[in-house]
């Protein structure tokens, strides 16, 4: 599609897309300002479980950038939609912050820290995490807890380091409990994206995912029937490009002006 706004619907990522830390990436403002003058949908998907749905409305809103609650999802808050759906009498060991657990909460679910109770395990990002964590999960799912994480990312960028995320320490428990997770509910996965498009309300061929990841963000939009759009402001780099197998159908330096309409760069698959 040549003419960017001929899409309905915009979903972006928002770490390393929309801001890094407490700095909002350039463009940001009068291209999020232009797609709702033009009356497009938007959605905010993020993988983050270190903070709510809320915490990153109240960021959004600190930033400058307008938007609603219900044009939010994160994965922690996501986690919590699927657990509900799937297993609404889960006892759940959180491997994660309180922002995770605020979210399971918040659709009436039980936690518990007794790893022989615990009839499933999600890991999310925690900061705090250490030897006996790990252990308790390991048990837990030895005892036949289902094990589930947030999303796959194994790092996050900040500004000025790159910091171990969830998949991280999902790969010390999968090793430690001799099992790999059933469930991975974060992007690039088909339940989070099917939420989205319930959202959006609109065909999937008719939204454009835009985000700074390949193997979450533009792989979540092209396995779902998205358009796809990366942006150069966070993890991944043109060269990342060329040596993976996810091609995006947009490369942008960032969200400035000059990439709004004609001056879009179409990029041809390499990965056939
Ligand atoms: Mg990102």
């Amino acid at each position: 599609m040549e003419d960017l706004y001929a899409y309905d619907a915009f979903c972006f990522d928002l770490d390393g897309t929309i801001y890094i830390d407490q700095m909002r990436l350039p463009g940001v403002k009068s291209f999020i300002s232009e797609l709702r003058a033009r009356g497009k949908r938007l959605l905010f998907l993020t993988n983050t479980s270190v903070h709510t749905r809320e915490d990153c409305y109240t960021r959004l809103l600190g930033l400058d950038v307008p938007c609603q609650l219900e044009e939010i999802l994160t994965a922690g808050y996501v986690s919590g939609m699927y657990l509900a759906e799937h297993a609404p009498d889960a006892w759940v060991l959180v491997i994660g912050e309180e922002a995770l657990k605020k979210e399971l909460r918040s659709f009436g679910l039980t936690i518990t820290e007794d790893p022989h109770r615990s009839t499933h395990v999600l890991v999310g990002m925690d900061r705090q995490f250490h030897y006996d964590k790990l252990h308790q999960a390991a048990t837990a799912v030895r005892h036949g807890a289902v094990l589930l994480a947030v999303n796959p990312d194994t790092c996050c960028p900040v500004q000025g380091d790159i910091i171990p995320d969830t998949g991280s320490i999902l790969k010390s428990i999968e090793a430690a409990s001799e099992q790999e997770a059933a469930v991975v509910i974060g992007k690039p996965s088909r339940y989070y994206a099917a939420k989205a498009l319930q959202l959006l309300d609109v065909n999937s061929g008719r939204c454009l995912m835009i985000g700074d990841r390949l193997e979450t963000d533009i792989l979540f939009g092209k396995q779902n029937g998205m358009k796809t759009a990366l942006v150069l402001t966070g993890i991944a780099s043109k060269e990342d490009v060329e040596v993976m197998d996810i091609v995006p159908d947009y490369i942008w330096s960032s969200l400035n002006e000059r990439s709004l309409g004609v001056s879009i760069h179409p990029i041809r698959s390499t990965a056939l």
